[in-house]
């Protein structure tokens, strides 16, 4: 029978792991991705990985609807999980339009060839930036969203909003909107992991470059929130977790009618100073920080209400900090980004 599920962005961080857990799930991932943000080398590192060496890659952009047109007649996926897009807050705020281009049009064009083929199963990439301003953690997936404060944020509440129409427009259709808090780490194998162009904004890819010596020192943004130690609160959620929980998604809701709404997160909330401790721990290495002033938009806490996916979906996040910090230390370390 055909397992076949097209991924797009699949070569990217969260898709490339996403691959790795949905072969050794008995899947066959089509990956779509136009290399923007990742390396071809990707490919081969995921057949090696779990000794698969057919598994489908087209180069590509999502929004070239002759080459989604080609895909879907040729594999006709089962399913479509939707990791492409762009991600970074601070350049959504220099280019806006480039972010709702890429965001919503993929999403659209993916959307539409869906409908013209029939394909009615649909997971996408949202992110826990939806909660905005206004709730207080532990966030669930019922609470008011919208309230967010850059483009990128925006895109994720747009879709979510064009998701939820779609749904009530189209009864039959499976469509499942994962929130993601913060994703780190790499896979075991250390053959596959983050690799942020230029000089990372995010917590866990920063200190990493510390720790290696590429960067001087860690900027903690802020010592004085209301939280226990003053720095600021995240829910760090393996990544090789994370794509699990598109597996636990796909298989209990990908065929239920519905609009399927899930926060992927841990439920426990680590403050900086955490985080930066455990590295160091598993490193053996010294991090150098400075404290400097808070960065614009950066809220005090933010961690899920991990209820609602372990009980639906039977999925829950296995691995701590100390396995998030090693692998990504294991992943700098290989030379393999
Ligand atoms: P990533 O940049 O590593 O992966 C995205 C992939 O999509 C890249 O490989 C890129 O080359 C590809 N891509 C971008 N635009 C494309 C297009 N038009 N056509 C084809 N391929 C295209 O990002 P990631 O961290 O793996 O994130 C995946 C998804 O999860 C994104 O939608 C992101 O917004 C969302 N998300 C990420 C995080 C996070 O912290 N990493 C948190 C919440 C949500
Ligand atoms: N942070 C920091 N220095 C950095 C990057 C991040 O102190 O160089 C802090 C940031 O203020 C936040 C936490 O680390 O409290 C996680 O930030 P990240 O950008 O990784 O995730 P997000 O804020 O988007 O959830």
């Amino acid at each position: 029978m055909n397992k076949n599920i097209l991924v797009t962005g699949g070569l990217g961080y969260i898709g490339s792991h996403t691959c790795v857990e949905l072969i050794s799930a008995g899947y066959t991932p089509i990956i779509l991705d136009d290399l923007s943000n990742c390396k071809e080398s990707v490919h081969a590192r995921i057949q090696t990985i779990t000794q698969k060496n057919n598994i489908p890659f087209v180069r590509g952009d999502v929004c070239n609807r002759n080459l989604l047109d080609n895909i879907f007649s040729e594999y006709k996926p089962l399913a479509v999980m939707h990791f492409a897009g762009s991600k970074a807050v601070g350049e959504s705020i220099q280019k806006p339009l480039l972010y709702y281009r890429n965001n919503l049009e993929t999403t659209l064009s993916l959307l539409e060839t869906m409908q013209n083929y029939n394909v009615k199963s649909f997971i996408f990439s949202s992110s826990a930036t939806v909660y905005g301003e206004d709730n207080t953690p532990p966030l669930v997936e019922d609470m008011k969203t919208g309230s967010v404060t850059n483009p990128y944020g925006r895109t994720k509440y747009m879709i979510e909003e064009i998701l939820k129409d779609l749904h009530i427009a189209e009864k039959d259709w499976s469509i499942t909107i994962l929130r993601y808090f913060n994703p780190v780490g790499a896979d075991a194998s250390a053959m596959i992991g983050e690799d942020p162009n230029g000089v990372p904004n995010n917590l866990m890819p920063y200190i990493a470059k510390v720790a290696s010596g590429e960067l001087s020192e860690l900027k903690i943004f802020g010592n004085d929130y209301n939280t226990a130690d003053g720095t600021g609160i995240r829910d760090y959620i393996h990544v090789t977790d994370l794509a699990k929980g598109h597996v636990a998604a796909l298989e209990k809701k990908g065929e239920e009618s519905g609009l399927h709404i899930y926060n992927l997160g841990t439920g426990n909330g680590l403050s900086v100073m955490e985080v930066l401790k455990s590295y160091q721990e598993t490193s053996g290495v010294t991090i150098p920080y400075i404290i400097t002033g808070r960065r614009d938009g950066d809220l005090a806490a933010s961690y899920a209400c991990a209820d609602k996916a372990r009980q639906e979906l039977g999925w829950s996040a296995k691995k701590n900090i100390h396995d998030m910090t090693l692998d990504s230390w294991n992943w700098i370390k290989s030379g393999n980004s």
